[in-house]
């Protein structure tokens, strides 16, 4: 009998160029990058569902760090971004988890 393993993942997929055109096609044909179906020896990845979401640095919750340039969030604000790094504000700068300072409380 099969055994069932369902794996929760998060893309953060970044869009550099000049892309105006993010419409349904556009997601449809990232979902389909990233969640191409395929078989590892006897192991069968499907995707079963994916909960495709646009982010604008600007007005969401979302930046790069400003030490190491990954995506991160602010954790100690109301609204963080769910599944993606977090982060904090230290003297008007982000940063995230990784490399907020020694003893902030978000150091990982
Ligand atoms: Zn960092």
């Amino acid at each position: 009998m099969a055994k069932i393993m369902l794996c929760r993942t998060t893309h953060l997929v970044e869009i550099n160029g000049d892309h105006t055109d993010i419409n349904d096609d556009f997601i449809w044909k990232i979902e389909n990058l990233i969640g191409r179906d395929f078989c590892f020896e006897d192991i069968l990845f499907k995707l079963i569902s994916s909960n495709p979401e646009v982010l604008d640095t600007l007005s969401d919750n979302i930046g790069k760090c400003s030490n190491c340039g990954g995506w991160t969030t602010d954790s100690e604000s109301i609204y963080p971004v769910g599944d993606v790094s977090n982060g904090a504000y230290v003297n008007g700068q982000l940063f995230c988890d990784e490399c907020l300072p020694d003893g902030h409380h978000l150091k990982f």
